[in-house]
């Protein structure tokens, strides 16, 4: 294996080959390995920053995506308060229904969207965006929005909450990434956390079609351990951890498993009837196999809320 530990520099090893990005059609084949010393999973071949930033560029770019009917009906939904219901039923993974005060940085806020729900909820809320594009939607909502990488990021004023929803999975330093989060937070500041369960019972029933594998895009894989380990090595002690498992990803697993073929996107993930479908008919009925996964630590997806030590 031509790589080390992202985390420990020791060897890997592999756990499963042939996996594909199951969205975009990206056609290079990938490796999940995982470290034999720290049992940390990553993707293989490691992509680099500038790779990812040109991956990112081309397949991330979702202006080209504005005004389908999937984004249309998307946007309507989680305008309603039809989606604050589905919320409390799927459960809250981006910290939507969070209520408090004080100031908070979301990382990775894109559009905006997540700084809307913060911001009626009482926080005061910024935004840290490197995509141009999404950073000035989000500021012609009134948001104040950071161009800058959180490692390069500096401000006087400390935040009292992070927000890393379906982030640290993309960062190929993770315990750099908390570092930089533990010194931009107040002494009893909080970061929140949510990213996808490499011990999710999807990940066994589906193997290589796991929607959350997304490489490369996802270059870490955490377990609750592995992420426990990292928030520690870092500084943090978790608070709170807690798992979900949304109908979304659950049905996007399936759609992949279904269509997705190596080179080719995957169109059927973007089709509003067919994934309205498919989540209405996996919440209704499998219901308490999603309960009973999160309930046994093999949910889908980890909610984390983690202190300063
Ligand atoms: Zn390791």
């Amino acid at each position: 294996m031509e790589n080390n530990c992202l985390a420990c520099r020791a060897p890997l090893g592999k756990v499963m080959d042939g996996v594909f990005d199951t969205r975009f059609g990206i056609e290079t084949p990938y490796v999940i390995a995982k470290c034999k010393n720290c049992n940390l999973e990553q993707t293989i071949p490691l992509p680099n920053q500038g790779e990812l930033n040109e991956l990112y560029e081309q397949y991330y770019n979702f202006s080209g995506e504005r005004n389908t009917r999937y984004t249309q009906l998307r946007a309507k939904f989680i305008n309603s308060f039809l989606y604050r219901i589905w919320l409390a039923i799927d459960g809250d993974i981006s910290f939507h229904l969070a209520c408090g005060t004080g100031s908070l940085l979301d990382v990775g806020c894109n559009e905006g969207r997540g700084l809307e729900f913060y911001k009626n909820h009482g926080y005061s809320a910024e935004g840290l965006e490197l995509n141009s594009r999404a950073a000035e939607v989000a500021r012609g909502k009134g948001f104040i929005v950071h161009g800058s990488t959180l490692e390069g990021f500096t401000t006087e004023n400390k935040y009292d909450v992070v927000v890393l929803s379906n982030v640290l999975e993309h960062s190929l330093n993770p315990e750099d990434m908390l570092r930089a989060i533990y010194r931009l937070l107040n002494p009893n500041g909080q970061v929140w956390i949510s990213c996808p369960n490499s011990q999710s019972w999807l990940r066994s029933a589906f193997g290589r079609f796991w929607i959350n594998w997304h490489v490369p895009f996802h270059v870490v894989h955490f377990s609750p351990d592995t992420l426990r380990e990292v928030l520690k090595k870092s500084q943090f002690e978790v608070v709170k951890m807690r798992q979900e498992t949304p109908a979304l990803w659950v049905s996007h697993t399936i759609l992949a498993r279904l269509f997705a073929k190596p080179g080719q996107p995957t169109r059927q993930l973007r089709s509003a009837v067919l994934v309205a479908t498919l989540i209405l008919l996996i919440r209704g009925l499998l219901f308490p196999l999603l309960w009973l996964g999160n309930l046994i630590q093999r949910g889908d997806c980890m909610v984390v809320v983690a202190c300063k030590m």
